[in-house]
């Protein structure tokens, strides 16, 4: 029996079209709707349904492969999807560009951090900010004093962000010396600074020491305080359990369930995605 046998059986015992998320949200900042992306013959994306609320810390899991920086990369923009609807705040964002999703306040980090060839993580950081007056060609001649005011101010928002996080050391430096580590935190220090409704991070802790991922959880937890909601894709079980409330589990594409942490921990089907992963 192939995988996908294997799993239109398993979704045939638990009536197989019932949505698994929780859809009765009150405040949804994030509707994914039927969402399909395939590679060739591979079905990365199956039919995923589900709601973000605002103001929640949503963790996203899976086994390896099950497809969850897929569905980042079509939510942000950066896949087209061969079906499905993707909303942000009740605006239909499915075909937008990355920027496009991002001015509707959806930001996203990268599983692995893009190179930033020829910066230094400052001027990496300023490269974040949505809606700059600078980026208004005409603003800049009839309007100069509120550019020059607010790129002092994304200066100075980016000097507290690294501060925040005990990387301001790192702010002359060239941004492809750093550790791997370090430059997760960059990422998540620079999508903050666009000050985003809704931050997906994909796999923030990976390959960042447990002093470092400790203080992202407590940014995580404090921006979340501030009103930041949070996907949060994330491998490592008690960084994600211990913030995120709800969970939701992926499993070849498809949503397997939404729960509390310890729906989700203690749940057979879960517990068996992640053994046959
Ligand atoms: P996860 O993040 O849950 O580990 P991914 O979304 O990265 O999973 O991958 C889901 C599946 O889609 C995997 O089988 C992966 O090999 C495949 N995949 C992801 N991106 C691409 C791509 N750009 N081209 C071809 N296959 C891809
Ligand atoms: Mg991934």
């Amino acid at each position: 029996m192939t995988d996908s046998q294997a799993s239109q059986v398993a979704n045939s015992d638990s009536s197989s079209e019932e949505v698994a998320a929780n859809m009765d949200k009150e405040n949804v900042v994030l509707r994914v709707d039927d969402l399909v992306k395939s590679f060739g013959a591979l079905v990365a994306t199956d039919h995923a349904t589900f709601e973000v609320e605002r103001g929640t810390i949503t963790g996203l899991i899976g086994p390896n492969g099950a497809g969850k920086s897929t569905l980042f990369n079509l939510i942000s923009g950066f896949y087209e999807s061969d079906a499905g609807r993707v909303e942000v705040n009740g605006t239909d964002v499915t075909d937008m560009e990355p920027y496009d999703i991002a001015d509707h306040g959806l930001i996203r980090t990268f599983q692995t951090p893009r190179k930033l060839e020829g910066m230094t993580v400052r001027e990496a950081m300023l490269v974040g900010p949505r809606e700059q007056p600078g980026e208004s060609f005409i603003k800049l001649f009839t309007d100069p004093e509120s550019v020059r005011q607010r790129e002092q101010q994304n200066l100075d928002d980016a000097e507290q962000i690294l501060e925040d996080f005990e990387i301001d050391h790192l702010a002359t430096q060239p941004a492809t010396k750093i550790s791997g580590g370090q430059l997760k935190l960059v990422e998540l220090a620079r999508a903050m600074l666009a000050e985003p409704e809704i931050l997906l991070l994909d796999e923030p802790a990976a390959g960042v020491n447990p002093t470092l991922r400790n203080k992202l959880a407590e940014q995580i937890r404090r921006l979340n305080e501030q009103g930041t909601t949070f996907l949060l894709i994330e491998h490592d079980m008690e960084f994600v359990m211990s913030l995120a409330d709800p969970v939701i589990v992926l499993d070849r594409g498809h949503v397997l369930m939404e729960g509390t942490p310890d729906e989700v921990q203690n749940d057979e089907r879960v517990i068996d995605a992640y053994l046959g992963g």
